[in-house]
């Protein structure tokens, strides 16, 4: 099973040109690019508190094509936790995340115990907006999982975006920061890893 793992698997997905890239290099490096580059499938891990101790956290940022249907599947099996990402600028985008919201659903079975977010990005391009945050809203709550607006580019929510979909694990305990503030109850060898690992 998975949630026995040391490592905590995130999926980005979503339609190409939303910002996925742009989300999870603005979370993981702090930088953002006006370029477009399209992206593969890159990894990026994170040591983040997990439980009293410390653990991966993998991001996974995926292509946000169908081209490659079992590469999908296989992310969804794997993953932990999900973050659909749309462009407030593309209604059509906010569309492409319904597939991949099913096969979700139909891989895991059932979405309760599964961390998702939805996130309406480039919520800085309010003059091109064609999605509003009550669309978002409503569709979050059709499929009973967290929503925000962020920005990669003005950096407005993205470590929230990070820190809600760990708050929606409920079956540990996560926190994005390691800097030992639980001191007392964490062990010696934790702190030290964690230390060691932020570095
Ligand atoms: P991906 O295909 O979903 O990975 O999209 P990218 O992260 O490569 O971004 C596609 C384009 O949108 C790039 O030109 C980015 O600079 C731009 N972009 C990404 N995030 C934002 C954002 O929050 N606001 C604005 N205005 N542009 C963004
Ligand atoms: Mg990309």
């Amino acid at each position: 099973m998975p949630e026995q793992s040391n490592d905590y698997r995130v999926v980005v997905f979503g339609a190409g040109g939303v910002g996925k890239s742009s989300l999870v290099l603005r979370f993981v490096k702090g930088t953002f690019r006006d370029t477009y580059i399209p992206t593969v499938e890159d990894t990026y891990t994170q040591v983040i508190s997990c439980d009293k101790s410390v653990c991966t956290l993998q991001i996974t940022d995926t292509t946000g094509s169908h081209q490659f249907p079992a590469m999908q599947r296989l992310s969804i099996s794997k993953g932990h936790a999900f973050i659909l990402v749309f462009s407030i600028t593309s209604r059509q985008s906010l569309e492409e995340l319904k597939p991949i919201y099913q096969e979700i659903l139909a891989i895991k079975g059932s979405v309760e115990a599964i961390p998702i977010m939805l996130a309406g990005n480039k919520s800085d391009e309010t003059a091109q907006r064609e999605v509003q945050a009550r669309e978002g809203e409503a569709q979050a709550s059709t499929w009973k999982c967290g929503f925000m607006e962020t920005s990669a580019k003005t950096n407005s929510n993205v470590t929230e975006l990070f820190q809600q979909l760990l708050a929606l694990e409920t079956r540990r305990d996560m926190s994005l920061s390691i800097d030992g503030k639980r001191s007392g109850k964490q062990n010696r060898a934790a702190q030290l890893k964690a230390k060691c690992s932020v570095m």
